[in-house]
């Protein structure tokens, strides 16, 4: 089989203020690094503009309107401190939610092994009705209630590596007992949520703050100690990845040391849970990751892995 790789041009019209460190050019550095020959044998597809019913999955209808009427007809406009919208941030989060439902359908069907949904703006901090940190709608929680409704799953895990405490997937997935959602993050750090004692309705979160400085080695003996044991407990059916790679010791919004070694070996451990529990099936939904060289480095290595455990 084959790893799948999605992504739309929506996502480059997405603008946010200039100096902003959730920019167009993540994109560009990101396709600029997956040009590279050993990634010929991806199969490119077109991520579809997500439907109302995916959002209504996880956010209100009052939510969503609020978001569409917040939209510019020029310009920028500010949601929150971090948060802004422009004319093309709608369809650009659309094709976020509807990258990640459409990959859940190919590796739930068998089309792909596994798959990476490359687009922006992210979508972890998103909350059921607040936008937050960047980010809209809260993508993987949207992929994941999708898995349970259209493919009827009673266990879909999702882990989230990116440096930043996946405070509103933690929102979505609270109360549900199909969900087993894991979060490793840097503490302190915005959003100051993720103590080790949130642990969700049914036992269903996992959060693993992480000190300043923590390096690649503490890191995967972490992973081994506390998380892997944790989802192979759990047996997911299907395993979603909110990737984010602002853990690399080059970004700018955080002080962890992972290098793109790292982001290789943790993408191998939860292909192989996949593999243990689920034939495989994994997704993988881009979250942060600011600084351009190390983010098309830090992807190209997680697909990497993607492709060699796909193959
Ligand atoms: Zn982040």
């Amino acid at each position: 089989m084959t790893t799948a790789y999605l992504t739309h041009p929506d996502a480059l019209s997405h603008q946010t203020p200039a100096g902003h460190p959730e920019q167009i050019a993540r994109m560009t550095a990101i396709a600029s690094a997956l040009n590279a020959p050993e990634f010929a044998g991806l199969m490119r597809l077109d991520a579809p503009l997500g439907t109302e019913d995916q959002l209504l999955l996880c956010h209100p209808e009052q939510y969503i309107s609020r978001i569409r009427k917040a939209l510019p007809a020029a310009g920028i406009y500010q949601l929150d401190a971090d948060t802004h919208v422009s004319p093309g941030s709608m369809n650009a989060a659309l094709r976020g939610v509807g990258g990640a439902c459409q990959a859940v359908n190919l590796v739930m069907e068998g089309t792909a092994q596994n798959a990476f949904v490359g687009l922006r703006p992210p979508g972890h901090h998103a909350e059921r009705a607040t936008p937050m940190g960047f980010c809209l709608f809260g993508t993987v929680a949207i992929a994941a209630c999708h898995a349970m409704e259209r493919h009827g799953l009673q266990r879909v895990a999702v882990v989230d590596f990116d440096v930043h405490h996946g405070n509103g997937t933690q929102d979505l997935l609270w109360d549900e007992q199909r969900a087993f959602f894991v979060s490793s993050h840097q503490m302190p750090l915005w959003p100051g949520t993720g103590k080790a004692e949130e642990r969700g309705a049914f036992s269903n979160v996992m959060n693993i703050p992480l000190p300043p400085g923590t390096d690649g080695a503490s890191f995967r003996r972490i992973y081994e100690d506390m998380v892997l044991p944790q989802l192979d407990r759990f047996a997911p059916e299907l395993v979603l990845v909110s990737a984010g790679f602002d853990a690399h010791r080059d970004d700018p919004l955080a002080q962890l040391e992972l290098l793109e070694d790292d982001f290789a070996w943790v993408t191998g451990a939860l292909c192989d849970i996949a593999a243990r529990h689920c034939a495989g099936r994994l997704v993988s939904v881009l979250e942060g990751g600011y600084d351009l060289d190390a983010l098309g480095r830090s992807v190209a290595a997680h697909i990497r892995v993607l492709m060699e455990k796909g193959a």
